[in-house]
């Protein structure tokens, strides 16, 4: 094992306790990095205790003081960056540079939080004569996140600098299969100045998620993960009715038109489905290839064949993912989907034991094929012919999923009637990954999606604040009205 057991931090200080620990892998070799406690509902109350403890005297210390943590936070998440990617490659077997660009869009999440004392300055009126409206916002005061594995450096900081600038104090569940770059993220806001008490985090899977939701303590909870958690986290946490906001997985549509850039397109779509190993909620997963783009099909086939598992790609996150992705390719191929490029087969020498899968490219898949409807999450595109744009947009549309699609084409009114009829909260134009950058919020529709808002940006603010409106009048002689 290279690293000891993670242990929770709970009122700024690792938490020991005699909790059952499962082991965490790393995905390029299949052998155990760390392990991780499972915790449960006495882990949760602990840290809430410890959390509305903080609370008052960080709730009222000045917004622009509580982001001069933001500041320098920020400033050592670049001084580590090469600490953290190697963290993140560890764990969750993204290769460096994708993990570097997780950090770096870390960072950029944190520059938001630094600008929100300009964002939230509230607004005032004189609303009648001598009266004064003022809206001032305040924080909720304990929430939580829980986050997937996917990304364990850029999740967590989705929701935490924010929600911690606006005043609340924070308690994050990562995913039990990269606890490590948690530990890291609470490393540093400690020297970034952070009290102790406003950032904990508590380790563990399905009890933890369950205890926080149930836990009056808790004003809010915002979740990230497949939208089978995504429901379960959004009724519980409802039913003790806290603020939710739950996102779920995606089954993103890329519509390819024949008079696309062919270089572009190829080389853009190729990236989206097979960067992460497929493993982003805003990965290409479904190709909808419109007409006659055999060419733009070929270049992504020779780009895909040349791509080398291990430096251009990394493994998927565990044995069991492998498994479930092998067992929808087999499935399609069975059911006469006809397979450009193969990965199934992809190794890496010295690392025989990893969870290794190469691009894999699927054409001729029809829409009623389970490859095609399900989120697979894994370095897989199948592409669906249609002939027209209003066909594949129909496709698009009877998707459960809502996250992301994207058009590639050189014309304007395709591109504007895909952008007004795709059914998905984020939408490219030639862009194989259209996530908004701050200040624009992140956040899908329909089964992506369950709550009110998004998860990042000026969506956020919302979410992690109460507004109070307030109504004054101190100039007597202004006379009276009906608000007399
Ligand atoms: P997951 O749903 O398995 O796990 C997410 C979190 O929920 C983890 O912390 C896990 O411990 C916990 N959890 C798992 N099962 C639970 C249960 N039955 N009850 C309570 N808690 C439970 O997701 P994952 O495999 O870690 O992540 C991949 C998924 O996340 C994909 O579906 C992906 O699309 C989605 N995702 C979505 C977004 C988005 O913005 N919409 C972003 C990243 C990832």
């Amino acid at each position: 094992m290279k690293y000891p057991a993670v242990q929770n931090v709970i009122a700024g200080a690792p938490h020991n306790s005699a909790l059952h620990e499962v082991d965490v892998f790393n995905p390029s070799t299949g052998t155990v990095l760390s392990r991780v406690p499972m915790s449960g509902h006495n882990e949760v109350d602990l840290a809430v205790k410890a959390a509305q403890k903080a609370w008052p005297a960080w709730a009222a210390t000045p917004i622009k003081e509580r982001v001069q943590v933001f500041y320098k936070y920020k400033a050592l998440l670049e001084r580590d960056i090469a600490q953290l990617a190697a963290l993140i490659t560890e764990e969750n077997g993204k290769i460096d540079s994708e993990a570097r660009a997780e950090v770096l869009k870390a960072a950029e999440l944190t520059e938001f939080a630094c600008s929100l004392p300009q964002i939230t300055a509230g607004e005032v009126l004189e609303v009648s004569r001598g009266v004064e409206c003022r809206i001032e916002r305040f924080p909720l005061g304990v929430v939580a996140s829980i986050a997937p594995f996917n990304f364990p450096i850029m999740v967590p900081n989705w929701s935490m600098p924010n929600a911690i600038a606006l005043g609340n104090c924070f308690i994050l569940k990562p995913s039990e299969l990269v606890p490590l770059s948690a530990i890291k993220i609470a490393e540093l806001l400690r020297e970034a100045g952070l009290p102790e008490g406003v950032f904990q985090v508590v380790h563990g899977g399905k009890e933890v998620v369950e205890a926080i939701c149930d836990h009056t303590g808790i004003s809010a909870v915002s979740f990230v993960g497949s939208t089978k958690t995504a429901k379960i986290v959004y009724r519980r946490a409802t039913a003790t009715l806290k603020r939710c906001l739950a996102l779920g997985g995606a089954k993103n549509h890329l519509i390819v038109m024949p008079d696309a850039d062919v270089e572009m397109t190829s080389g853009n779509v190729l990236a989206s489905m097979s960067g992460c190993a497929g493993q982003r909620c805003m990965a290409a997963s479904v190709m909808l290839a419109v007409s006659n783009v055999d060419s733009i099909i070929a270049q992504m086939v020779l780009k895909a064949r040349a791509m080398v598992p291990g430096p251009d790609i990394g493994p998927v996150i565990s044995a069991q993912s492998k498994e479930r992705i092998l067992h929808y390719i087999e499935e399609a191929v069975q059911h006469g989907a006809k397979i450009l490029v193969d990965g199934r087969h992809a190794k890496v020498a010295g690392q025989e034991n990893g969870y290794w899968l190469g691009p894999t490219i699927l054409d001729h898949v029809t829409p009623d094929m389970r490859i095609a409807q399900e989120e697979v999450f894994g370095p897989v595109l199948v592409i669906i012919r249609a002939g027209n744009v209003d066909e594949a947009l129909r496709v698009e549309n009877a998707s459960p999923y809502g996250n992301a699609a994207s058009v590639f084409t050189e014309s304007g009114s395709i591109a504007r009637h895909v952008m007004e009829h795709a059914s998905a909260g984020m939408v490219g134009v030639n862009v194989g990954v259209p996530v908004p950058r701050e200040p624009f919020s992140f956040g899908g529709w329909n089964e992506s999606r369950f709550g009110v808002g998004d998860i990042t940006g000026r969506g956020s603010i919302e979410f992690w604040t109460q507004s109070k409106k307030m109504t004054t009048k101190w100039n007597r002689e202004a006379g009276t009205n009906w608000m007399s």
